[in-house]
């Protein structure tokens, strides 16, 4: 089968001329810029660091809007150039940026196989382009066929969320591979939780698929939730439409220069992901002793997905304890789970104290 980007691509974005900011018509060296209505004296706040580059830092001046250094960064931890990224406010403007790029509201359709990440289907219905649902297999992997089968010509997107969010398992490779070879438009892996997972990246295979898109955030393993980081890497000519869809300075100076500080950090991200592993088995061992937990869901993730004997009750008696679960039971094939994240040591024997009282 052909590969053919234009065809995927909505008419009114290939012919749209995109914004040109003061920085994008000016190259070359300057030492005055009196070009982008700036204020020239400076900031009234600085960047505050706990030391390294980004220290001292001042905001008066537009941010670099395609954040080529945090790029950089991210490209030598990631294994692929700069040029394959694109850095959205979120994972959540990766998302809604691919449906107004590929999606003609009214006209095409995208498919994703629930129980998934919720985001999806919002942002589709934000977009109004129509959503076919290919639910998991009984034991969480990807309806092959099913989804093959849900296509038409007004196909654009398919939505793979590996490790899968609620259910907290990989998908299967040959399965992913399989779609990659047939789907007839763009595949979008989410691998916002491959840090914790036994799996490996799709990053690597780019070159080899030129309708891959896959999606990776810096809200989970990086710890940088509240920066708003979310990262996509595609071929070239993908990154390039993603480049012009966008706000023109949609990561803000500070989030990007306490990123690329952030990075330099690799040991302390490493360690934490070890301990959540860890962490994952001894509440997997603790929680299966319980006698209402009836199953636990393998995972790939840094949560559990649990089937409980009654999730409406643990979960309001946990909320009463102050502790906070994600009641996932009105999700289909979700009936009576929890999904619980992995948390400090300490936090985790909190939630075993309370639960072993919940017994009584
Ligand atoms: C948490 C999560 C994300 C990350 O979203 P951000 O907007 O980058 O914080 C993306 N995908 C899935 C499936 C998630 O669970």
């Amino acid at each position: 089968m052909k590969f053919e980007l234009e065809k995927l691509v909505r008419d009114n974005i290939r012919r749209l001329t995109p914004y040109s900011s003061a920085r994008h018509e000016f190259k070359g060296e300057a030492s005055v810029f009196l070009d982008a209505n700036e204020n020239s004296f400076g900031s009234p706040v600085l960047l505050p660091s706990s030391g390294g580059e980004g220290i001292g830092e001042r905001f008066n001046r537009y941010p670099d809007p395609l954040q080529w250094q945090l790029k950089f960064e991210l490209a030598k931890i990631k294994g692929v150039p700069a040029e394959y990224i694109f850095i959205g406010n979120g994972s959540d403007e990766v998302i809604d940026l691919a449906y107004r790029i590929f999606c003609n509201p009214k006209k095409d359709n995208v498919i994703i196989c629930p129980p998934t990440y919720g985001m999806y289907e919002v942002s589709a219905n934000i977009n109004d382009v129509e959503i076919r649902k290919v639910n998991l297999t009984e034991d969480f992997q990807l309806d092959v066929d099913g989804i093959l089968g849900a296509t038409d010509q007004n196909t654009k997107l398919l939505f793979i969320c590996s490790p899968n969010n609620p259910t907290a398992n990989n998908m299967k490779r040959k399965d992913v591979e399989l779609l990659l070879n047939n789907f007839p438009g763009i595949v979008i892996i989410d691998e916002a939780y491959i840090n914790f997972s036994r799996q490996k990246t799709f990053i690597q295979e780019l070159t080899e698929y030129e309708n891959l898109v896959v999606m990776q955030t810096l809200s989970k393993a990086w710890g940088l939730a509240s920066l708003r980081l979310g990262l996509a890497f595609a071929s070239i000519q993908i990154i390039e439409l993603f480049n012009k869809v966008k706000p023109p300075y949609n990561i803000n100076k500070a989030s990007q220069a306490l990123a690329i500080e952030a990075l330099q950090n690799t040991q302390q991200v490493n360690d934490w992901i070890k301990q959540t592993v860890e962490q994952r088995d001894f509440l997997i061992k603790k929680l299966s002793g319980f006698p209402f937990v009836k199953k636990i869901f393998e995972s790939d993730a840094n949560f559990l997905l649990v089937r409980v004997d009654n999730a409406n009750t643990l979960y309001n008696y946990l909320s009463q304890n102050k502790i906070i679960v994600r009641n996932r039971s009105k999700e289909i094939m979700c009936d009576n789970c929890l999904r619980i994240t992995i948390g400090t040591p300490e936090e985790n024997l909190q939630l075993l104290k309370k639960v072993r009282n919940y017994e009584k």
